[in-house]
């Protein structure tokens, strides 16, 4: 059997553990201290030094001009689709393989997800479906495409760098701009992720980060946009705000905003994690190289970095032979102690999508059937 090989070693990586989770946030830095300073302070709520903090660090670290933070990942996707000018009514293309968050954004606005194929490699949007997809649905028309399926405008393409794993962003946003269509990154795994040195995120409009209790870095709850669009940058800020006019005692409101700020406390939370980042980056990185050598010996499919591409590790994932073997291995990993998940439904498979347009889904299938994410969490 290789279940139990494959289950004895992930133990001796996480030791004296009674049940081994996904990903577990660790908090061994400055966030007690942050946390009570930001108490003492009395600005625990949506304006306070550590929100400043938080976005000037996010900032540093991802080299965007702008970052706005928000109460989580989703309202951050919600905020970068208005932004980018998605209305009711557009379509919006996007994978099929990620985390429904995706699809809800898209959904909140009254626009359409059409969903489609992603990279066996990078396991991210295929700039070839998306190309073939435009060439046999789409045309263009003043600058701007629409479905030759629907009438309808395709307004955003959003690709999602899944588990950490950069997809081909620069490919894809050729494609976007030779076609009129806006660029909007799903960036919420992949912050530490880099192409060709550039950290994920930067190859459209803007892009969308989660700081989720599961995610490499965590504040609680909590999203961020980054953007090198000045204007775009200060509208997401504005309309996150419950689009207020800036008054001192005034409340007057010139768009319907939204409550999607990030409260102090998260923030400080998150700037005490944003600091570890580096030293998570290498430990999660040393983990991946260590299970790299231990499946490829015992003959099981794991994902590594794409070519050019420097991965977080978010979630490491093995491609089993089929779906049985999947099943089997989850049943045997979950029942002895070792967390393991497979990927998500599809999107196009779900009650709420059964009339969305979609591609051919030969590769999300074919990973959705083997994939499975075994422990990642940051080792001390
Ligand atoms: C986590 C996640 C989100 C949403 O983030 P929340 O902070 O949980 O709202 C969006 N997209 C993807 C792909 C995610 O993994």
């Amino acid at each position: 059997m290789i279940y139990d090989k494959i289950v004895d070693f992930v133990k001796s990586k996480y030791p004296n553990k009674d049940f081994i989770s996904l990903h577990e946030p660790q908090f061994q830095g400055n966030e007690k201290k942050y946390i009570n300073d930001a108490i003492d302070s009395t600005f625990v709520s949506s304006v306070g030094a550590y929100v400043n903090k938080f976005e000037d660090m996010l900032c540093e670290i991802t080299g965007a001009k702008y970052a706005i933070a928000t109460a989580n990942g989703t309202s951050a996707l919600h905020l970068g689709l208005l932004v980018a000018g998605v209305k009711k009514e557009d379509e919006v293309l996007t994978q099929s393989l990620t985390f429904i968050a995706t699809a809800n954004a898209i959904s909140y606005i009254g626009a359409s997800s059409v969903f489609l194929d992603v990279d066996r490699d990078t396991m991210g949007l295929s700039p070839n479906s998306l190309q073939s997809y435009l060439e046999e649905f789409a045309e263009k028309k003043g600058g701007e495409s629409f479905s030759k399926v629907s009438g309808k405008r395709i307004r955003a393409c959003v690709p999602m760098h899944t588990f950490g794993f950069p997809c081909r962003t620069k490919e894809i946003a050729k494609i976007c701009d030779a076609w009129g269509i806006i660029l909007v990154e799903d960036t919420a795994e992949s912050i530490g992720s880099y192409q060709d040195g550039v950290h994920t995120g930067l190859d459209g409009l803007v892009s969308a980060f989660s700081f989720n209790g599961n995610k490499t870095v965590t504040c609680g709850g909590g999203g961020a946009l980054i953007t090198n669009d000045k204007k775009l940058a200060e509208f997401a800020k504005h309309l996150s705000t419950q689009a207020k006019i800036p008054h001192r005692w005034e409340f007057r409101h010139d768009h319907v905003g939204y409550n999607y700020r990030m409260p102090n406390l998260n923030a400080a939370l998150a700037c005490a994690q944003l600091e570890q980042l580096p030293a998570y980056l290498i430990s999660k990185r040393k983990l991946a190289a260590e299970y790299a050598v231990f499946f490829k010996e015992l003959g099981v499919g794991f994902v590594t970095e794409p070519k050019g591409a420097e991965a977080s590790y978010w979630l490491n994932c093995l491609l089993f032979n089929d779906k049985q073997d999947r099943d089997g291995f989850l049943e045997y990993s979950n029942s002895n102690g070792v967390m393991a998940r497979p990927a998500w439904a599809l999107m196009h498979e779900l009650e709420m999508f059964q009339s969305s347009h979609k591609s051919d889904m030969t590769n999300s299938e074919w990973l959705a059937d083997r994939l499975v994410n075994i422990p990642s969490s940051v080792i001390k």
